[in-house]
């Protein structure tokens, strides 16, 4: 049984998150994408987010109902800023049996050298790098040409082998590029659509949109 773990801010959670988890969830046949919202985010450098507790029922509202897709509140519960190796160590010591993927867009992989721990997580799980719409990507790059890149930064190029799926290496367990349906959306965007007194309809689902007009979220 393999659990796909999908970290992020989701601030707000919208349509380019969820179809990425849905597709990346049949393509690998994955039990459950377990969507984790972060509590301080490391990498992200900007200011005020909406609560906590505002973002995971967004997430709450957004799977509810949806086949293979789950939420976890377990970095909220955590004190401090949100490692991904205490989640990954959180859902090993859950699922003793079970493998578990990290699922990521091609951005937050380009920083995985910045994470904490990093190389033990890079040892430890598969990680399914999502590709994203161009213009958050090196345009003139293939996603997996950029996904080499990062590993052979990390590792010695040399070390890096090559598969149909993705890329090994010693000390690697496997890094999968998975392409999805490109929905060019981003909860920044998002944001500044709310804040200029735009309709985000049909950008993330209509339970979510209720939630931030309801709460007066990013406005
Ligand atoms: P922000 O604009 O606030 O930075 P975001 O829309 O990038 O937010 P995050 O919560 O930071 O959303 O994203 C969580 C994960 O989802 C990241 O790994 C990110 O690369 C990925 N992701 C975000 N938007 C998309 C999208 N439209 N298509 C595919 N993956 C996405």
């Amino acid at each position: 049984m393999t659990i796909g773990l999908f970290g992020g801010t989701f601030d707000p959670i919208h349509f380019g998150h969820l179809r990425s988890a849905v597709e990346v969830g049949e393509a690998f046949g994955l039990e459950q994408v377990v969507l984790i919202p972060a509590a301080v985010p490391p990498h992200k450098g900007r200011g005020a987010m909406a609560p906590a507790a505002d973002r995971l029922r967004m997430i709450e509202l957004a799977v509810a109902g949806a086949p293979g897709l789950a939420v976890s509140d377990v970095e909220l519960r955590r004190a401090g800023p949100s490692y991904t190796i205490d989640t990954v160590r959180h859902f090993q010591d859950q699922l003793p049996a079970g493998d578990i993927a990290l699922i990521m867009g091609l951005d937050a992989f380009s920083e995985i050298d910045t994470w904490k721990f990093y190389r033990e997580i890079l040892a430890a799980v598969a990680v399914i790098v999502i590709s994203r719409p161009a213009h958050h990507q090196d345009p003139g790059r293939s996603a997996r040409a950029r996904v080499e890149s990062v590993l052979a930064a990390v590792f010695s190029p040399e070390a890096i082998e090559a598969t149909t799926e993705g890329f090994r290496a010693e000390g690697l367990k496997s890094v999968t590029v998975q392409p999805v349906t490109a929905l060019d959306i981003s909860s920044t965007r998002i944001r500044q659509m709310i804040g200029a007194g735009r309709s985000i309809r049909y950008l993330a689902p209509a339970a979510v949109v209720a939630h931030i007009q309801a709460k007066g979220l990013y406005a």
